[in-house]
């Protein structure tokens, strides 16, 4: 058998070759590459898709995070609520703004940020608060809207994993003031690049954001503020507007691929070798990553490698101990169930276009290295 990948980009683009193709000619053919019309309706499907008004594409999720943050004013001295279990960016848009990220650890049901933890850590400088859907199952929205209200909270969704998951029958995207977005390839819906969109049901706040991703400006050269060069170009929004047809089936695929993978790991499970990933009541799951709780973590990596199936570690270190962090004071045990993940979590692969066949070696694989 093929070595098997994490993810599955070569499969997907064969799968689609005919759709994609035509329309990256389409743009080369028009010459209109920044911001033209394939932009404008990949911003308005978004937006619908989420159950929102507005779509802005932008250059990455890291500045759908970022331009997100500033446009809502967040600056020096305020505080702002994430998870310590997420990829850095999430924090990176807290401290480029200027303002602290205070973590909150995670609960090792759904491994998103512990609602019932959040209340402690809120200070009179708290302005904002980051939920991340990690891994592509939904935060408890219904907890997180209660204290944003409660005390006056902006949300903003890190939905970078999570496109097409829903809380109670609604996607995110549509919680918070501005659901973030990432294109980037390896994602649910994935550009052949850098990409971003941000989703919100604010008409101001979509105005500001189309000025800051280019530099400020009202109309060209006429500037009323600083922003960024962030623009989605025109041959990536074309490419995830294709993709965008096909996320609901993906998605559905993603979670038959997992629960294939819980049926074969039961009995792993039952012996204490692995905790199967949970999925928490009242969500829809999409499994952008699926993650397995594992004894001798490190020992399985490696086995599975030499037995041709490559996986990750999302993610290694919790952001509250990663070095560039240290000034932050945080130290080792301050949220242990963050740091117990980060030690025993392993991504499989997991990506729409898996055969039964290949979920069934992967999982026999992972059987002969606890029996062998
Ligand atoms: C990928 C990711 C981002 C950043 O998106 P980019 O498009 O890579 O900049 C932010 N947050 C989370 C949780 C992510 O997984």
């Amino acid at each position: 058998m093929d070595k098997i990948q994490l993810v599955g980009l070569k499969e997907q683009y064969r799968s689609i070759k005919a759709d994609i193709d035509s329309a990256v000619l389409g743009v080369l053919g028009k010459g209109n590459f920044i911001l033209g019309e394939n932009v404008k309706s990949l911003e308005q499907e978004m937006a619908k898709y989420c159950g929102v008004k507005f779509g802005i594409g932008v250059a990455s999720g890291t500045d759908a995070l970022d331009l997100s943050l500033m446009a809502l004013g967040i600056k020096e001295g305020d505080e702002v609520i994430t998870t310590p279990f997420t990829f850095i960016a999430t924090s990176e848009a807290i401290s480029q703004a200027g303002a602290r990220p205070v973590f909150v650890d995670i609960d090792l049901e759904s491994f998103n940020i512990d609602v019932t933890l959040i209340r402690s850590k809120i200070t009179k400088n708290t302005k904002a608060i980051i939920p991340v859907h990690i891994y592509g199952q939904p935060c408890n929205m219904d907890e997180i809207q209660k204290i944003a209200k409660e005390f006056n909270l902006t949300i903003i969704e890190d939905c970078a994993q999570a496109i097409g998951a829903e809380f109670k029958g609604k996607r995110v995207g549509s919680f918070g003031k501005a659901g973030c977005f990432s294109f980037f390839p390896s994602k649910n819906l994935g550009a052949f690049g850098d990409g971003g969109m941000i989703v919100t049901d604010d008409e101001e706040l979509t105005k500001k954001l189309k000025m800051l991703r280019v530099h400020g400006s009202k109309d060209k050269y006429y500037h009323i503020m600083e922003g960024r060069n962030s623009r989605l170009d025109e041959m990536q929004a074309a490419i995830v507007r294709v993709k965008l047809n096909h996320i609901d089936k993906w998605n559905q695929l993603r979670i038959k691929w997992a629960s294939a993978f819980n049926n074969n790991l039961a009995d792993l499970q039952k012996a204490d070798f692995v905790i199967l990933p949970k999925e928490v009541s009242g969500v829809k799951h999409v499994y952008h990553i699926y993650g397995l709780r594992a004894k001798d973590r490190d020992g399985l990596k490696a086995y599975l490698e030499e037995n041709g199936v490559q996986t990750g570690v999302h993610y290694p270190i919790p952001l509250h101990l990663q070095e560039v962090y240290r000034d932050l004071g945080y130290k080792k045990s301050d949220f242990p169930n963050a740091e117990s993940l980060a030690k025993d979590i392993i991504s499989l692969p997991l990506y729409p276009e898996l055969t039964q066949e290949q979920v069934d070696y992967i999982s026999k694989c992972i059987k002969d290295f606890y029996h062998k």
